[in-house]
């Protein structure tokens, strides 16, 4: 199992562009702020230019993209669509108080699950605690009109009976996801993907389904929820007439519009698709990926489906989610560039030569801009994509890679002049080099990393995949940034004429070491592991180069006025040891090398120097900058003359809670218990 859909949120903490933009700015582009997140909204340079045909197919893919909202809230736990629905109701129905303290915590959590899609954070999947009290929540309550709270429990006192520990029980469903070594990762994880069975249940009844030697695999257990009933374990197929059939109908409903105004290919890739949703057929949906994979023509694209598999611990049950999309001309000639050399690149790859791709297929590479965010992409999104997901389709046919770059701009206009770099970069000359090379450094290792690192390499004979378990997403982000990092730093790039110095590449290693070993523990609770695999992978690099270059002083820890600090001293020998190490990771995924692999995670990934997270939360809580960030998506409409659509309108919205409660009003189509 790969992990692709990179999520990588550098931007928030490295390489501000420039400090001189003025509070004003900042706040066009931040439109919320709570507990340790932002709401920003993007923008969509371009789109008024499109063709009207263009447009309205935006339209409806867009309105497909919202109408999955709740299938996502349902994956993630099964009472999340209860609490989201008790509290909206709580929350437009109250006459009190909206400025007291209480309402005040009320009303940031209600954000907060809005924002993680249930009641566990989207990052470190670890329940919400409330700061307001049971008391007053009952209270509240006890105010609302029953006809407005959810149906399904039969009773007022039987829903309370279960929201109660649901919200207040901190013991109860404590995680969304616990990867933690040695127990059964399926009981002590209480998303929405598994029920009633035991991880080694589940295990064994995939390796039934799974055959030894077929090339093409099916993706098993993509799209169903893994359930015992009657103690038969059964799959609850997520489709039309399945499990989620209320949305996946209005999903449908949205795409076969699409399909209507879209041209060839791209009408034929919907018609797969809705023929997926229809039947469940995973092989229906390798088709239709397929096909996907294939068209590079089209200028509006889209994703569509039961995608990330990051959520289940075993990394197989898929989250739905959708980005709607069109190609950014002029960014597109960087990855343009590096598609074009993506056989030089595997060529000179650092890694054992058995371990090379002797010929690089498929690679796309293009730079997009997001016209619309749903499910798993929203509001936290990611700001790379490289699907699909299926190994054999990548070897066969290639994948899509691209970097989402309005979401990126967005990051960095909402990060402008917030006091980051004064506070964590030791030196004038890495300060200096982050701001002027910041944004474009972060570009090319996305790109690396997307379209040239997951794609890179190959398996050893005799090795299926799937061997490094639950240490899967962390090697193979581990790799992909490796190999990105590795190339960013290579004289090919200035030939290439994609960066003006190897400066570019300085200022990423000196970013990405430190927020490696230290700004990105302020996103974790003190006393808390690293547990996101892009974290783990970005820790592991670090820690790995600092531990196997200190004889040379490569990586050095400063300590200045009480404050520490992490410097590159060496770039060069930096590099080098970077290139080693992707040597080695590659080794272990070519070989399913389990061992070597969790020896590494184990070692470098995990644990955190509990006096150092205690410093980093103390200097970042200081700055009062939120860790996370999110968006809010415009709003298109039609303008129709004589019933005909003569245009579509973007409006742009600067009000999160409104956009919520828009959502959920209009874009919310499953029971509340499904
Ligand atoms: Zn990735």
């Amino acid at each position: 199992m790969k992990r692709i859909f990179s999520v990588t949120i550098m931007g928030i903490f490295a390489a501000i562009l420039s400090s001189c933009g003025t509070q004003n700015e900042e706040k066009a582009w931040v439109v919320d702020r709570f507990d340790d997140i932002k709401v920003i909204r993007y923008e969509v340079p371009g789109f008024e230019a499109l063709p009207l045909q263009e447009k309205i197919l935006i339209y409806y893919l867009s309105e497909a993209a919202k109408c999955g909202r709740d299938i996502m809230f349902d994956q993630n736990f099964k009472y999340n669509l209860a609490v989201r629905r008790t509290l909206e109701a709580i929350y437009t129905s109250y006459e009190g108080c909206r400025e007291c303290e209480e309402w005040k915590a009320l009303e940031t959590y209600l954000k907060k699950v809005w924002f993680a899609n249930g009641i566990h954070h989207h990052y470190s999947k670890d329940k919400f605690k409330p700061r307001f009290s049971q008391e007053y929540f009952e209270q509240l309550l006890a105010a609302v009109p029953a006809e407005k709270l959810p149906q399904e429990f039969g009773s007022v006192e039987a829903l309370k009976e279960v929201l109660l520990p649901v919200i207040f029980d901190e013991e109860l469903y404590a995680s969304a996801l616990n990867q933690s070594a040695g127990i059964d990762v399926i009981k002590a994880s209480s998303n929405n993907y598994y029920e009633g069975v035991t991880q080694r249940e589940v295990e064994a009844f995939y390796k039934k389904m799974a055959s030894v030697n077929d090339p093409r695999p099916i993706s098993y257990g993509l799209n169903s929820k893994l359930v015992k009933e009657n103690g038969k374990i059964v799959e609850r197929v997520w489709k039309s007439g399945g499990m989620y059939s209320a949305a996946i109908d209005r999903i449908v409903e949205w795409l076969e519009k699409a399909e209507g105004v879209a041209a060839e290919p791209q009408k034929a890739i919907i018609n797969s698709l809705v023929k997926y949703y229809r039947s469940g057929d995973l092989r229906q949906f390798d088709d239709y990926n397929i096909k996907w994979v294939q068209d590079t023509v089209s200028n509006v694209d889209f994703v569509n489906g039961f995608i990330e598999d990051y959520g289940d611990p075993l990394g197989r049950k898929a989250s739905w989610e959708s980005i709607v999309n069109f190609r950014d001309e002029e960014a597109c000639h960087r990855t343009e560039v590096i598609s074009a050399n993506a056989q030089w690149f595997e060529d000179h790859s650092p890694i054992n030569p058995a371990y090379r791709k002797e010929v690089v297929k498929g690679v796309s590479a293009k730079v997009i801009t997001v016209a619309m965010l749903g499910g798993d992409c929203y509001p936290a999104t990611p700001i790379g994509i490289n699907l699909p997901n299926a190994d054999w389709i990548r070897k066969e046919y290639g994948s899509k890679s691209v970097t989402i770059d309005n979401i990126t701009f967005a990051y960095k206009k909402a990060a402008q002049g917030n006091g980051f770099q004064e506070e964590f970069v030791l030196r004038e000359e890495d300060r200096e080099r982050m701001t002027k090379y910041g944004k474009l450094a972060d570009d090319l290792h996305t790109d690396l990393h997307e379209c040239l690192g997951h794609g890179s390499g190959q398996l050893a004979p005799g090795t299926k995949g799937g061997e490094l378990g639950t240490y899967t997403s962390t090697l193979e982000e581990a790799r992909a940034d490796l190999f990105g990092l590795y190339y960013l730093g290579d004289p090919k790039m200035v030939e290439l004429g994609l960066i003006p110095s190897l400066d570019v590449a300085k200022a990423q290693y000196a970013s990405y070491v430190m927020n490696g070993m230290m700004t990105q523990f302020s996103r974790i609770e003190l006393g808390k592991n690293v547990e996101e695999s892009h974290m783990r992978n970005r820790k592991l690099i670090a820690e790995w180069c600092y531990e196997h270059g200190k004889a040379d002083n490569v990586i050095e820890w400063v300590k200045q006025d009480g404050k520490s600090y992490v410097v590159v001293n060496d770039f060069d020998k930096f590099r080098e040891l970077l290139g080693q190490m992707l040597y080695e990771v590659q080794r272990i995924k070519s070989e399913g090398d389990y061992e070597a692999g969790k020896a590494l995670v184990e070692n470098y990934a995990v644990k955190i120097d509990p006096e150092l997270h205690a410093e980093v939360l103390e200097r970042y809580r200081a700055l009062n900058i939120e860790p996370y960030g999110g968006f809010i998506n415009p709003d298109y409409r039609l303008v129709e003359e004589n019933g005909e659509i003569v245009d579509v309108e973007v409006v742009y919205n600067d009000n999160y809670v409104e956009q919520m409660l828009h959502y959920s009003k209009e874009y919310s189509f499953l029971p509340t218990l499904n």
